[in-house]
């Protein structure tokens, strides 16, 4: 529909100030206003959230969000607010549930945020009767598939939910799908194939470099002196993240400090306000340090062991040069976390094995590569990049790779 883009210019500009749409967001929101179901298959930073706020905005009713967690619910619900958008939240931790139910009803909300384990309930779907639902946007729609890296069973119960209600139509987002879990949750959520919109992953400015680790206090320490800019560093473990932190604050002069699920919530909040606000800091933590964090000019994601999976790995360092300045991604791997990684394989739920020694497997892939790290990861996620991208390691210094490889192979063929 012709007349729906000035529209919506005029009301993303009304709403969050933005003159225009970035990348894919224009198509999504497009669909999505024309009342088509969609699944964004979009990387974070990417702009997932204005897809739906804006449409919540626009069209009569209530858009209804499924988020896995309260924290990032809680984000969603200051900016949105911010913004000026009638927005709540439906959570264990909310006194005031029953005034926001008639609110819901009485059509006073644009947004309306909830759990997937809450929205499966009876007298959540009589509620949904009672009132005029607008959209239903799935976050972190990966959860839905047991390819996803972050399967919930919760999400399960969204489908008879959304079938409920034919004429509303849904709109699925997530940041890290391959082309399996994608399938999957156009299948799981009930959307078309039509439906699915992929953004371009490439992330140009970021420097991707992976080596093997041999003293990771020293390397740590010359990729701190190298980018005096925020950085973050990922520690495997809490009791790394606090040895890394204390040591590498002595090592380097420079302000660091600890992040993770075990330090008192206040601590946690504070180090996290300091680095937000900081442009030297570096945040030493494991991977409960990011999501929902908006910084844009973080200058290096530094990995002190492997992430989970490489789609683990695409969103950590993606964290890094959302400005799009040049910032730098280094991971330091050892044997020892391929060893381990694969023997916590061995103890996981046998329906999901599969799927994670494929999620290991092609992190090892992009490990012993000696291609272009950029294209190695690029493909997985379904593009076909150019061969040389000119900006990771393995293109700047193609030497000094083969003999990492060979060892890799060795260790990483169990
Ligand atoms: P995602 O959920 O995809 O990781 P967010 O929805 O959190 O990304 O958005 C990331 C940042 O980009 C936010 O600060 C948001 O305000 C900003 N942003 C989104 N869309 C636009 C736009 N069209 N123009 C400028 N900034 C935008
Ligand atoms: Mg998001």
């Amino acid at each position: 529909d012709a007349d729906l883009l000035p529209d919506a210019l005029a009301a993303l500009h009304a709403t969050f100030g933005f003159s225009a749409f970035r990348g894919v967001q224009e198509q999504v929101v497009t669909r999505v206003l024309e009342g088509r179901s969609t699944l964004a298959v979009m990387p974070t930073g990417a702009g997932k959230s204005l897809t739906y706020q804006l449409p919540a905005v626009m069209r009569e009713g209530t858009c209804v969000v499924v988020s896995p967690l309260i924290a990032l619910m809680h984000d969603q619900l200051r900016s949105a607010t911010a913004n000026g958008i009638r927005a709540a939240t439906l959570t264990s931790a909310d006194a005031d549930r029953g005034q926001t139910m008639d609110r819901f009803r009485a059509g006073e909300l644009d947004l309306l945020y909830i759990a997937p384990e809450r929205a499966s309930q009876p007298y959540f779907r009589e509620l949904l009767e009672q009132s005029r639902v607008a959209l239903f946007a799935i976050d972190e729609a990966h959860c839905v598939s047991e390819w996803g890296h972050d399967f919930r069973p919760d999400y399960r119960l969204l489908k008879p939910l959304l079938d409920a209600f034919p004429t509303v139509p849904r709109l699925a987002l997530t940041a890290t799908a391959d082309h399996h879990t994608r399938s999957d949750i156009l299948a799981q959520l009930g959307i078309p194939d039509e439906g699915l919109i992929v953004a371009g992953f490439d992330r140009p400015n970021i420097r991707y470099a992976i080596r093997p680790r041999e003293n990771a206090m020293r390397q740590l320490k010359a990729v701190m002196d190298e980018n005096p800019g925020p950085g973050i560093v990922y520690a495997p473990t809490r009791a790394r993240v606090e040895q890394l932190a204390e040591t590498l604050a002595s090592a380097t002069g420079r302000r660091v400090l600890p992040y993770h699920a075990g330090l008192d919530p206040d601590v946690r909040a504070r180090n996290q306000a300091a680095f937000v606000a900081s442009e030297d800091m570096v945040m030493v933590a494991t991977v409960a340090f990011g999501m929902g964090i908006d910084k844009p000019d973080v200058r290096f994601v530094a990995h002190a062991g492997i992430p989970k999976s490489i789609e683990a790995y695409y969103q950590e360092t993606g964290r890094a040069g959302r400005d799009g300045d040049p910032s730098v991604a280094v991971m330091f791997w050892g044997a020892d976390d391929f060893a381990r990684a694969r023997q916590r394989l061995s103890e996981v739920d046998p329906s999901r094995q599969q799927s994670e020694r494929q999620r290991l497997d092609s992190l090892a892939a992009l490990v012993e590569t000696a291609e272009c790290r950029r294209a190695v990861l690029l493909r997985h996620f379904g593009e076909t990049p150019a061969q040389t991208c000119g900006n990771c390691d393995n293109c700047l210094e193609p030497a000094g790779v083969v003999d990492v490889t060979e060892l890799a192979r060795k260790l990483l063929s169990a």
